[in-house]
């Protein structure tokens, strides 16, 4: 058994939603490499920086992912494994892509409780929005104008 830390520098961008891994972010890997009879077992923990936004609010979104995955290279090809020990050597990079691509949320947001933006001033929303039980969205506004009950009468205009 191999126990090993490395810090690598990402050859590029991982991820394409609102948060990302930048080409160049220094990856921590902490691996364990054990020999089994069919393979080596690779057990790795790894901690990423991200970039992106809050998917609700637009804030800028700067924290570490952190990420494990265990995976069995095979000494020789075997339709059950993916990976394959080659030349003495396991190539890592594809299963840390892969564990951190899918640990990537699709909507992500700056806090848990993020309430977003006020559809009316665009500001990011500190509380919640009083709930208005006569608030019309502004669209329709003109249609409050219009009485059906007088054929021919057209909503104003504006
Ligand atoms: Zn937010």
């Amino acid at each position: 058994m191999r126990e090993l830390e490395r810090e690598v520098m990402t050859p590029e961008q991982i991820g394409e939603g609102l948060l990302k891994v930048p080409a160049g972010s220094a990856l921590d890997l902490d691996v364990r490499l054990e020999s089994l009879h069919d393979g080596i077992l690779a057990t790795a923990n790894v901690v990423v920086p991200t970039a992106g936004e809050c998917s609700r609010c637009l804030t800028t979104i700067d924290e570490d992912l952190q990420v494990e995955f265990t995976e069995l290279f095979a000494y020789a090809r075997d339709e059950a494994l993916e990976y394959e020990v080659s030349d003495d050597c396991v190539d890592l990079e594809p299963p840390i892509r892969d564990a951190v691509v899918l640990a990537l949320p699709f909507q992500p947001v700056c806090q848990p409780d993020c309430l977003g933006l006020d559809p009316e001033t665009g500001e990011k929303l500190t509380q919640p929005r009083p709930e208005r039980a006569s608030e019309v969205d502004p669209r329709w506004a003109s249609l409050l104008d219009f009485d059906a009950s007088e054929p021919g009468q057209t909503p104003a205009s504006e």
